[in-house]
């Protein structure tokens, strides 16, 4: 039987597996950096749209015709000054990020490129650009899956994960393995922990994301930094507590138009200032869990509930 996406109400359930994060870390959080500015919908790539999603206007005065370039605007803030201001604040601070990236946003800047091969950010394909997978056939996903792979290697360095922009379409996780350059994929948001599935008698590492811990609030429903602040930083404080028992992962997304502006900036500031006061708290690269995970937790044989 070729690999269907199946449903699962069970997962690990009452009893998540011991991590076993390294120094006995009661809690592994990764910050991840949504590198798309440039690869979204535009005129300029002929798509006869302009996207203003996750921007200041979400929604708001949209354009119907023609190009909207207040929205081309923010999505530029984003990789003109957004980027450099959070690159900024995790190298002042000696910490590592994890750049979800589009290979056509990282083509359209070297400098910032450049800088992410420098730090030794990890890079997880956020795809060949903004494009609903879901709506491609299986030949033009494989395709774009296969640029993205060979856009982000040439641009920023060889991406070990998998990540959609808009959802995953039914075929693409078994696209992610057939491509065969993939270390794990993290196109579920059903768990806190990495774990196993079987895709075509070959085993294929999930890491799954977070869009509740994540700066896509701010285009909805926060207001201030401190309303971030408190929200993310709750969520850290009962994950740390359960850490004492059954240590989890937290994902932290972020978007550089959105928490790259100086009034949301703040809060992020304030935000790795408090977890990094804490004790037995694991701030790492996405790929240094999948590699984490293949080592202590190998594929069994079989996939979660198989
Ligand atoms: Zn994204």
């Amino acid at each position: 039987m070729p690999y269907e996406v199946r449903r699962d109400f069970i997962g690990y359930g009452a009893s998540p597996p011991d991590p076993q994060w390294p120094g006995g870390a009661r809690l592994a959080v990764n910050f991840v950096i949504n590198y798309e500015e440039g690869s979204e919908p535009s005129f300029a790539l002929g798509d006869g749209v302009t996207e203003n999603g996750l921007t200041e206007s979400h929604g708001l005065n949209q354009v119907k015709s023609g190009r909207d370039l207040a929205a081309e605007g923010m999505f530029e803030y984003g990789s003109r000054v957004g980027f450099w201001r959070l690159h900024r604040l995790f190298q002042e601070r000696g910490l590592p990020l994890t750049i979800f990236g589009c290979g056509m946003a990282l083509e359209a800047n070297p400098e910032a490129a450049a800088a992410i091969r420098k730090a030794g950010y990890d890079i997880c394909s956020h795809g060949w650009r903004w494009v609903k997978h879901f709506e491609l056939s299986e030949a033009e996903e494989r395709e774009h899956i296969r640029r993205a792979f060979e856009s982000l290697s040439k641009t920023v360095g060889r991406p070990d994960g998998w990540y959609c922009r808009y959802g995953p379409s039914v075929n693409t996780r078994r696209l992610v393995v057939e491509h065969g350059g993939f270390l794990y994929d993290s196109d579920y948001y059903g768990e806190e922990l990495p774990f196993w599935v079987t895709v075509d008698g070959k085993a294929q590492l999930v890491v799954p994301y977070s869009l509740t811990n994540n700066d896509g609030k701010y285009a909805g429903w926060m207001g201030t930094s401190d309303q971030w602040f408190s929200y993310i930083r709750d969520a850290f404080d009962m994950l740390y507590a359960e850490g004492a028992k059954t240590p989890k992962m937290m994902s932290v997304g972020l978007h550089m138009r959105l928490i790259g502006h100086p009034a949301r900036a703040v809060g992020l500031q304030r935000l790795l200032d408090t977890m990094m006061q804490r004790k037995g708290v694991w701030i790492t690269r996405r790929v240094d869990i999948a590699k984490h995970w293949v080592a202590t937790h190998p594929y069994p044989g079989k996939g979660l509930n198989e």
